[in-house]
């Protein structure tokens, strides 16, 4: 893991957040019900030894990435296609 140096006068916690399927990507869902407001967010436990209270993290963000994703799965795919037809 590339360390990350702290930024004076930022608070600079950190969360390190597991690959959980070994493709060298951490997927984060939204569990709140469909066409909810405001943003995303996903709640896990972190750790059962930690004290209670301080065992969920609460991640929260603004743009579904699922547009994205599509889009450059069908960018990649017309490029195999036109590589595909090159001589
Ligand atoms: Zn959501």
């Amino acid at each position: 893991m590339k360390p990350v140096s702290d930024v004076p006068g930022e608070c600079n916690a950190r969360l390190y957040i597991g690959d959980d399927y070994g493709d060298g990507t951490a997927t984060m869902r939204c569990k709140l019900p469909a066409g909810h407001t405001g943003p995303h967010s996903e709640s896990f436990t972190r750790s059962t030894f930690l004290p209670p209270g301080r065992q969920t993290v609460t991640i929260t963000w603004e743009i579904d990435e699922r547009a994205d994703e599509e889009a450059c799965a069908r960018a990649s795919e017309e490029l195999e296609a036109d590589e595909g037809t090159m001589p």
